[in-house]
């Protein structure tokens, strides 16, 4: 694996059409290629990606895959997001848990459409299937589609808020998630952790074998960073990196990337594994 040299540069944290981005996978790499990017994960919400992995030629470049997923789940009311990582595939138990987590997606969604009385669009089979994630941005897209809102902030500030009751809850406990990820040999990352729930609640995450934090992201402040490393250090957890790019703000992937040396300990971990 040596596109995980020191000079490369990463983003871990990606969006395609198989959860609520806006490009197709394919379309994804190709931009993250073009766009000068060494090593990428794609972590579609509660999907497993069958993309190949590894290194390989995307657009005539070097692009290194690593399999990934972000899985949601809920903790004492509160709904947090997990990076998982392989160091290889995916492997088939990781597989079948985000099928079931899709299909829940698929029946959660269709109570939203019916409680925010939209006619549609309606889910299709393999959404149902769970060959695909369904997820409120989808519900948001669909209110604006509807002219019911001007635009997506005010579908989740007005519609699809916890408070809102719109949206059936998550079943999924996040320590389960965290559980379910090192059972099945994932590495774990908290995706985009708010400080205060870092704060909270690191320890219980640690004991369910929380790994990582995604402690380099774009728009944090050098206070944040330090925040994020000196959690790190004292849980003994490597951090990870990603923009969290869906592609609807019509940039491309690449604007911000991390450099290995901000995640050594993981790239350590995954290159060891
Ligand atoms: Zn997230
Ligand atoms: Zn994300």
């Amino acid at each position: 694996m040596n596109d995980l040299r020191p000079g490369s540069r990463f983003d871990l944290h990606l969006h395609s059409t198989s959860s609520d981005g806006r490009f197709s996978p394919e379309e994804v790499l190709e931009r993250c290629a073009r766009a000068g990017l060494d090593v990428i994960a794609l972590t579609d919400h509660d999907f497993a990606s069958t993309l190949e992995v590894g290194p390989q030629l995307v657009a005539g470049r070097r692009l290194h895959v690593v399999a990934g997923a972000e899985v949601s789940g809920v903790h004492d009311g509160t709904e947090y997001h997990l990076l998982v990582y392989f160091p290889g595939a995916i492997p088939d138990g990781f597989r079948d848990f985000c099928r079931r987590q899709c299909q829940e997606r698929a029946v959660r969604y269709e109570r939203a459409l019916s409680a925010l009385d939209l006619a549609g669009p309606a889910v299709d089979a393999g959404a149902r299937n769970g060959d695909r994630a369904l997820t409120r941005l989808h519900l948001a897209h669909a209110l604006v589609d509807a002219g019911v809102v001007r635009d997506r902030s005010q579908a989740f500030a007005e519609y699809l808020g916890d408070s809102h009751g719109t949206v059936p809850r998550l079943s999924l406990a996040f320590t389960e998630a965290i559980r379910i990820a090192r059972d099945c040999g994932g590495f774990t990352s908290w995706a985009h952790p708010p400080r205060g729930a870092v704060e909270a609640h690191i320890d219980t995450f640690v004991a369910a074998g929380l790994q990582g934090l995604e402690g380099v992201r774009p728009l944090l402040t050098s206070a944040d960073r330090r925040f994020y490393r000196t959690v790190a250090r004292r849980h003994g957890l490597y951090l990870t990196g990603g923009s969290d790019w869906h592609g609807w703000r019509d940039d491309d992937p690449g604007l911000f990337r991390v450099h290995a040396v901000e995640i050594r300990d993981f790239v350590d971990a995954l290159l060891a594994a």
